[in-house]
């Protein structure tokens, strides 16, 4: 039986990940070693339950009261806080989702690939942050990695028997986000509520966020980047309003292969679960008559100055994409707050880069797990600083 584990189960890919388990026979299928969850303490207990769970660990130590009631009599061990999830992921188990969202599910990833597990990687913060130290550990552990986002599944599944030296080109596709049709003077007064309203996908709140200001295709970019050592400049990004075209490799030879489908995680999350082999899976077929046109255009940077950031961090190196990633959380945190406004992030996260310039060196690479973060932390705080600066001049 197949052991299995979900680092951030409660989210929208952890949900989504629990769905097609179930669906396989959950408890009666799979081993479910750890789950863990953040402040939906509820919901993690009543998944730990289903599935059998050996061990349920929500990241606030606050909740651990709550945690052990709802267990009690289950057989679940529980814990919580953040070391308690590291720790999780020392339990072996052949298969681990990793789905927490942000820099925080660096640590549990890397901690599974030490034992050699199968990382489904929806936790695309881990390459950017960390993509080298993360890509080493699988190869010496003898590890695999497997994508989750939509695009480097995509990818992934277009490079299935090619030999990557012949990639002239991968080209990812974003949907634009949900004010991609807005004129460029409004985007600074755009709302919270407004920039949720993603078009195609359903998401966690954080990622759609960064869907509209395309922060999230700026880590895409890095991720692809670090994730198939392709060079910045064979990684190129277009919009694609219908999002049924996931992304696509070009080849030397001008072919370029594209991978289309519905716009639904579960078929990448059920692609890393089945791999390699395909499995039936509960996502909706394409009609294509009735689909009939696909659109494409050139992203404007103006509009989505993250796209030109993401170049630079990949210039950078080192522990640049530590520092990017970290200002951005923090911007996306106060934007969220209502302290700076939409067009803002990119501003604070830009200016928090040339703050620490002098720390972020040249190319440093040969880094380690406790340098990404020292730097997260640090960016953290120099984008906290700026951001309160720049609200209080709003
Ligand atoms: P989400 O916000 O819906 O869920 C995040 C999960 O992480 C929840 O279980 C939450 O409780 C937990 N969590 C949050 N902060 C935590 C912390 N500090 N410590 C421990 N646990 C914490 O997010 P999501 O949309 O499911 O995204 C998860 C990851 O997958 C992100 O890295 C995202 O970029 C990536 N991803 C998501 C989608 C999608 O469709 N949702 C698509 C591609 C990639
Ligand atoms: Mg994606």
């Amino acid at each position: 039986m197949r052991s299995i584990s979900i680092f951030g189960a409660t989210g929208s890919i952890g949900e989504q990940t629990v769905d097609l388990l179930e669906r396989a026979g959950g408890a009666e299928a799979f081993r479910v070693v750890a789950l863990t969850g953040g402040r939906n303490v509820a919901r993690l207990a009543e998944m730990a339950r289903t599935l059998r769970a050996e061990v349920a660990v929500c990241a606030e130590p606050a909740g651990l009261a709550e945690l052990r009631d709802r267990l009690a009599g289950s057989g679940v061990a529980v814990a919580a806080g953040p070391a308690a999830i590291a720790e999780a992921a020392d339990r072996p188990a052949d298969w681990v989702m990793s789905a927490i969202v942000g820099a925080a599910g660096l640590l549990p990833g890397f901690r599974a690939l030490r034992h050699g597990a199968t990382l489904a990687l929806a936790n695309k913060e881990s390459l950017v942050t960390a993509g080298p130290l993360l890509m080493a550990e699988a190869q010496r552990r003898n590890a695999c990695i497997l994508p989750v986002d939509s695009e480097h599944s995509a990818i992934f599944q277009a490079l299935v028997g090619e030999d990557i030296g012949a990639v002239e080109r991968i080209i990812l596709t974003a949907s634009g986000g949900a004010l991609r049709d807005w004129p460029l003077d409004a985007l600074a007064r755009a709302t919270v509520k407004e920039a949720l309203a993603h078009p195609n996908w359903a998401m966690g709140q954080r990622i759609t966020i960064d869907s509209a200001s395309m922060f999230n295709k700026a880590l895409e970019v890095i991720e692809t980047r670090e994730f198939f050592g392709v060079a910045p400049d064979q990684v190129e990004v277009i919009i694609h309003p219908e999002s049924l075209i996931h992304s696509m490799v070009g080849f030397r030879d001008g072919a370029i292969m594209a991978h289309m489908g519905a716009p639904d995680m579960r078929h990448s999350i059920g692609y890393a679960l089945n791999w390699p082999d395909r499995a039936e899976l509960p996502v909706a077929r394409l009609d294509l008559a009735k689909v009939a046109t696909l659109t494409f255009r050139a992203p404007d940077l103006d509009r989505y100055p993250a796209l030109r950031l993401a170049r630079e961090v990949m210039a950078r190196r080192g522990l640049a994409g530590a520092a990017f990633n970290a200002a951005k959380e923090v911007a996306l945190d106060h934007f969220l707050a209502g302290g700076i406004g939409f067009m803002q992030m990119a501003g604070v996260v830009e200016a928090t880069l040339l703050a620490l310039d002098r720390d972020l060196g040249g190319d440093k690479s040969v880094m380690d797990l406790e340098d990404v973060l020292a730097m997260d932390h640090l960016a953290r705080i120099r984008a906290d600083e700026i951001a309160r600066q720049r609200a209080g001049e709003r």
